[in-house]
């Protein structure tokens, strides 16, 4: 069974990424893949 989340921070679109800090499920434009954090994490 396959579970499609969407994005914590937008809503919009479907979480591909797990925030390492806050842990988050986030969309790629909500995640900044460098860094492997989402962007409200990056904002603090
Ligand atoms: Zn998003
Ligand atoms: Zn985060």
């Amino acid at each position: 069974m396959k579970q499609l989340k969407p994005c914590n921070i937008c809503g919009a679109e479907i979480a591909k990424y797990v925030c390492r800090n806050c842990g988050a499920n986030v969309c790629e434009n909500c995640y900044d893949k460098e860094k492997g954090i989402c962007i409200r994490c990056e904002m603090h």
